[in-house]
């Protein structure tokens, strides 16, 4: 039994959800937007570079993004959403919850997010987002002139390396040797990069200030270091994309969006860390607002 129609359900309220269920509710457009209280940085003790919030904990710009679109009408409900599915032109049925509790609404928008694959060794759920990071561009500033192990593999490990030397001199590659071409090695040791190839066994520290001291390795010393970054890959939080069609962007196996953030499914938009080119809160947040007013436009003149 569906509970209502709604002009947009938008399902996820990290920095792109709440950004466009604000809007929305701005617009007078009624909107219900549904999370299940898990942003992708919620183990980060602050959000950088969120212009006029910097440093701002995560949970507090969440609250108060929040309470804004409360304060506007907007309706937020925590509640895991298990189902998409397109039912007819202008129409997108949502099941939320335990009780599997069915909405319905004329556009939808997904802003679910990103997961990060993160390192399976003991200490590091008590260093992450305090001295062990993923992503330069939110934390590199806070190693600026600190001694800094990366942990990659892949293609990609020589170029997030080298990307760190903006902050740092000091920087140890721990990495599988065996997927480090030739050339990235003769770069990285013209940079005055080593490289370690030995299984990662932990991370040691005060777990009490979160601040990493030494990487621990089975059949080696111990690398002291004051920071960690790592990248192992990111994969998309949910399989909504899928379920209703829409396509992905091929180079970066993200949810594919116009200049209008509209999916190549009519009707479905698609905004943050989900969508290309943003991994950022503000950017996210930036991206929420445009599908909120594109959604509006889109609405608008139709009752
Ligand atoms: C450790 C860490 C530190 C970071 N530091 C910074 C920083 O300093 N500065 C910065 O700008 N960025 C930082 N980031 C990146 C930033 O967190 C992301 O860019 C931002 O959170 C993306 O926002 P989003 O709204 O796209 O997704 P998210 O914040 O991940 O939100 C996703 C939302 O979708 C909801 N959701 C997912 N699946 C479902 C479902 N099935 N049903 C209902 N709801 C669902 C979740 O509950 C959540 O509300 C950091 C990230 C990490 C991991």
């Amino acid at each position: 039994m569906v509970d209502d129609l709604y002009d947009c359900i938008v399902i996820g309220a990290g920095p792109a959800g709440l950004s466009a269920s604000l809007f929305l509710a701005r617009y007078l457009r009624r909107t219900i937007t549904f999370h299940h209280n898990s942003p992708r940085n919620e183990y980060a003790h602050g959000v950088h570079g969120f212009l006029g919030h910097h440093g701002i904990r995560p949970g507090e710009l969440l609250a108060r993004g929040r309470d804004e679109v409360t304060g506007h009408g907007g309706l937020i409900i925590e509640a895991c959403v298990t189902a998409v599915e397109k039912v007819a032109a202008e129409r997108f049925r949502v099941v939320a919850g335990d009780e599997g509790r069915v909405f319905e609404a004329r556009r939808l928008l997904l802003a679910t997010g990103l997961r990060d694959l993160t390192p399976d060794c003991p200490g590091f759920r008590e260093f992450y987002g305090w001295s062990v990071f993923h992503c330069p561009d939110c934390d590199g500033y806070e190693v600026k002139d600190k001694r800094v192990a990366v942990l990659a593999n892949g293609d990609n490990a020589a170029g997030f390396t080298t990307n760190l030397l903006t902050w740092t001199r000091d920087i140890t590659l721990l990495t599988d040797q065996s997927e480090i071409s030739d050339s990235d090695r003769e770069t990285l040791a013209k940079l005055n990069v080593p490289i370690r190839t030995e299984a990662v066994a932990g991370l040691e520290g005060d777990q009490s200030t979160g601040q990493l001291e030494r990487v621990l390795f089975s059949e080696a010393e111990p690398l002291e270091c004051d920071a960690l970054f790592f990248n192992l890959g990111t994969k998309l939080a949910t399989n909504f994309h899928e379920t209703l069609g829409c396509r992905l962007d091929q180079d970066s196996g993200l949810v594919w969006v116009d200049e209008t953030r509209q999916t190549t499914v009519e009707g479905v938009y698609a905004a943050g860390d989900m969508t290309p080119f943003s991994q950022l809160a503000v950017v996210a947040a930036a991206e929420g607002a445009m599908a909120a007013i594109h959604i509006h436009r889109s609405l608008a003149g139709k009752s």
